[in-house]
């Protein structure tokens, strides 16, 4: 099946210069979405993570849906304020200055296995941000998984030293 196909350009999105893939048009096509999710979870089949941890917004789509596959569970990672319990949090850099997420202080327990998700590997900031925080936990990184992968910003060099999975390259 060609996911490729279903990933739509947008230019000038969310601004001026900047070509946004839009992965919309692969998450409304049914049979597309389960081939994604079912490419994800074999990527991983013998990784045996406990957790699955994937950043707001887009990575819960992902997450949630490997989280079920996978028969895990699924943390969520959220932007401060917004999460109910006490948090932990991380602050990372940006091309353009920071950013902090967030997560609970008992969602992941030392040691054990993580997957962190997300639709989409540009530069790597967001993943390496969340990567930064489930270490803070003492957690397992079993790998890291996304949808697409944008090859030409060579993302994952910034990841260097994790499993980094992606089941479709846009180079
Ligand atoms: P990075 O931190 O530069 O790797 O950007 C990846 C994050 O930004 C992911 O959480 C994506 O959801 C989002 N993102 C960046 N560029 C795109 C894009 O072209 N399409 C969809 N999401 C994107």
């Amino acid at each position: 099946m060609d996911l490729r196909a279903l990933l739509r350009e947008i230019y000038d999105f969310p601004k001026e210069g900047i070509v946004f893939l839009d992965i919309t048009p692969l998450l409304g096509d049914g049979k597309a979405f389960h081939h994604a999710v079912d490419m994800m979870a074999a990527r991983f089949a013998d990784a045996n993570p406990t957790k699955i941890v994937a950043a707001e917004a887009r990575g819960f789509i992902f997450g949630a849906a490997l989280a079920y596959k996978m028969r895990i569970g699924f943390v969520p990672v959220r932007k401060p304020g917004k999460l109910p319990y006490k948090t932990q949090s991380v602050t990372y850099d940006l091309e353009y200055g920071t950013d902090t997420l967030c997560m609970h202080e008992d969602a992941v327990l030392r040691g054990e296995k993580v997957l962190v998700v997300d639709d989409l590997l540009a530069t790597g900031g967001t993943l390496k941000g969340v990567l930064k925080l489930v270490e803070t936990f003492g957690a397992e990184i079993a790998g890291v998984g996304v949808l697409v992968e944008l090859d030409f910003l060579n993302g994952k060099d910034s990841l260097n030293g994790y499993s980094v999975q992606s089941v479709v390259h846009v180079g």
